[in-house]
């Protein structure tokens, strides 16, 4: 088969050192992107030089090292806003990661304005990062937690979400990108059946962020979730988005120090969204690698990774279909590149233990979606995609399958 590819992921795997030889690590072929991404040198630098030179807390220090910190935590905020066209940085809330943003939005917005016998729509496909606090929400408030089934091809039925759909919904909880199916999930006319209804639309984006344009006034969600480590970046920082007219009516998640305007005995004013949300010493270092990381992405052009990891999701899934036994979950081929699969009847975790002797990482059980995994009838294994891959790295894979069924005796003689 001769295809072109638009993109070289071999001089992309140059700008990261976790792809060069080194005598503590065997270098692996890395497809397990969905769980987390590799970090370039931009992003390694760009958080040791902060704590090399320009260390200070944010927001709070008479100095000159403190007001450059703060106003590199501020342009990495601005990054944020810039890079998903919110209106403005103050609709963006650093947080540790989706699954903080997630919790905030369900402790903030939900213990406010959720009540008994109203309702919370959830996909089938959710993680439990978007999962766990609404079924917490509901349990607390008396609210009904409907479940939006998925179809047997793994995806969503937009009419049976008008047929969930109540005067008494407050909100739609999707995921953009399943991280267990690939589905890329109609975001905009989501938010839009949803909004038609009166309910708000939470869009959990951890695995889109790094693989697609993402516009919030495009889509018209009411808040979107995301991670730095699954976008090139550090763990410990992700982001909340949200409308700033919510922001305004939401009281403050935790409080602490940087997000109170006047405390006396008799009065608390908190300080304007998004301080509001962000009470004790932030993440300020990663969010500085965060902004790097975002730069990264774009100096690689966000249309241009999206077309080249279609390229690729469209050969593993031809060489996945070639493999006798594999069992491939999710809708082909219009999918994004994360791929869970079983093989005849070996567990997962034998899979991925026997593909680590060939150096191939993947990840293999539930991925935090239990229910999702019931549905499917159990663990699979996962592989994930992200810009460094590339042919040679899934007939890695696809080789490493065939030991698999070598071992397990499912090859024939
Ligand atoms: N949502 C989805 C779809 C995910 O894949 C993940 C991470 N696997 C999360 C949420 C949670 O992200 P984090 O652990 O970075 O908070």
């Amino acid at each position: 088969m001769t295809a072109t590819y638009t993109l070289d992921a071999g001089e992309i795997r140059k700008q990261f050192p976790f792809f060069q030889p080194h005598p503590e690590m065997r270098s692996v072929i890395y497809l397990d992107n969905a769980a987390t991404t590799q970090k370039p040198y931009a992003v390694i630098e760009a958080v040791s030089h902060f704590w090399a030179h320009h260390n200070a807390n944010v927001h709070r220090g008479g100095h000159g090292a403190g007001a450059k910190a703060s106003e590199l935590y501020e342009a990495a905020r601005a990054r944020v806003a810039q890079f998903i066209n919110a209106r403005e940085p103050a609709e963006v809330v650093f947080t540790r990661g989706t699954t903080e943003a997630i919790n905030l939005v369900a402790s903030s917005w939900g213990e406010t304005f959720v009540n008994t016998g109203d309702e919370i729509i959830v996909t089938e496909m959710e993680h439990h990062a978007n999962l766990l606090p609404w079924m917490r929400l509901a349990e607390k408030r008396g609210a009904h937690l409907k479940v939006w089934r998925i179809t047997d091809d793994g995806r969503l039925d937009l009419e049976a979400l008008d047929r969930l759909l109540t005067e008494r919904t407050r909100l739609v909880a999707v995921s953009h990108v399943s991280n267990v199916l690939g589905t890329v999930n109609p975001v905009a006319e989501i938010c839009q059946r949803a909004h038609a209804a009166g309910a708000l639309c939470l869009v959990d984006a951890a695995q889109s962020i790094a693989h697609m344009p993402i516009d919030v006034q495009a889509i018209d969600c009411d808040f979107l979730a995301f991670s730095g480590h699954k976008a090139y970046g550090p763990t410990g920082i992700g982001v909340l988005y949200a409308k700033r007219a919510l922001l305004e009516t939401m009281p403050p998640y935790q409080v602490g120090g940087g997000m109170v305007q006047v405390v006396r005995w008799e009065r608390l004013v908190w300080a304007e969204p998004p301080a509001k949300f962000e009470a004790g010493t932030p993440p300020i270092g990663e969010a500085i690698g965060l902004h790097a990381a975002l730069d990264f992405i774009d100096s690689i052009g966000r249309d241009a990774i999206e077309r080249y990891e279609r390229e690729l999701t469209e050969y593993a899934l031809q060489r996945l279909q070639e493999v006798p036994d594999l069992r491939l979950y999710g809708p082909i081929p219009d999918r994004a590149g994360i791929f869970a699969f079983t093989l005849g009847d070996i567990h997962p975790h034998d899979i991925a233990t026997v593909l680590d002797t060939r150096d191939v990482a993947i990840r293999s059980g539930l991925h935090c979606a239990h229910p999702l995994g019931e549905r499917l009838g159990g663990a699979t294994a996962r592989a994930s995609l992200a810009i460094y891959n590339d042919t040679q790295h899934i007939d890695a894979l696809i080789d490493a399958l065939d030991e698999v069924r070598r071992v397990f005796g499912l090859a024939r003689a």
